[in-house]
């Protein structure tokens, strides 16, 4: 199981990092978690496009997660040498969302779909909104969705996938909270989007300390990995996005977690077969 961190970034743009986006490879399957701000040039980068996925799943409907979900959307459809469906799962929301984006994409589609007659009707989407407790399979890996705390976004979801002896669970953003122990629990792996409270405290800004409160510190996603007794622990969706020589902080930061910290640019991977 090979899991690739695609985009590190958040809201904030910056040059070198992308939005936020996870790849996940394992088996057959690669499962693509949040779309956030160009993630298509990122998953070409790690060797993937769009029509090789066997699904998109959406932690949450923050624009910062899906705002190039209709990039996936249009180039899965336009790369698929037959009209092939484009499984999206998500939380309750989802639907809507999706429908929204292919309003917004209808006069493309019917540019499309006027000129190439192999195209069929437009994008074929199956969406299925899912609640903490469901469970999906994908090209033999099982996925368990659990519920994550970003409160007042409601509702946001966490995802652990297994496959033979290997599991991750992809958080999303949020606080720690029981159900996201219970989702982490045991797991090889845990990716956690995480900010800096040290460095976000130190700005004069209301709308920067208005994200303190549903979003994991370093310590904090560093107590819960601890808890929950991985051996990994990914790091992304860092704010502030950090300054070239200042990874000594981060990790100081995670040093709550006996275990390895991963911290890096985007389309920093780990397989977890390789531990
Ligand atoms: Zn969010
Ligand atoms: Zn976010």
């Amino acid at each position: 199981m090979k899991i690739t961190l695609l985009g590190t970034g958040s809201p904030i743009p910056h040059p070198l990092r992308a939005g936020p986006a996870t790849l996940v490879e394992a088996g057959t399957a690669k499962l693509l978690f949040d779309a956030g701000r160009g993630v298509v040039i990122r998953l070409a980068a790690a060797g993937a496009v769009p029509s090789m996925l066997n699904a998109v799943l959406l932690t949450h409907l923050h624009s910062d997660h899906v705002c190039d979900l209709n990039d996936i959307v249009t180039t899965h459809w336009i790369m698929s040498p037959e009209p092939t469906v484009l499984r999206i799962v998500g939380p309750l929301g989802t639907r809507n969302f999706v429908e929204l984006t292919l309003a917004a994409l209808a006069t493309d589609v019917g540019y499309r779909v006027h000129h190439h007659g192999d195209l069929g009707e437009g994008p074929k989407i199956e969406v299925t909104e899912v609640r903490a407790g469901d469970h999906l399979e994908f090209g033999g890996v099982s996925v368990v969705v659990g519920a994550t705390d970003h409160r007042p976004v409601e509702p946001t979801l966490g995802y652990r996938l297994s496959e033979g002896s290997s599991s991750v669970v992809i958080a999303g953003d949020g606080v720690p909270c029981s159900t996201l122990d219970e989702l982490v629990d045991g797991a090889t792996a845990y990716v956690q989007t995480v900010i800096r409270d040290d460095l976000v405290r130190l700005i004069p800004n209301r709308r920067l300390q208005d994200i303190l409160d549903y979003h994991s510190t370093v310590a904090q996603a560093a107590a819960t990995a601890e808890r929950a007794g991985v051996q990994v622990l990914m790091l992304t969706h860092l704010v502030p996005p950090p300054m070239p020589g200042s990874e000594p902080e981060w990790h100081e930061l995670a040093s709550g977690f006996s275990g390895r910290v991963v911290l890096g640019d985007d389309l920093t991977s780990v397989d977890l077969g390789e531990l």
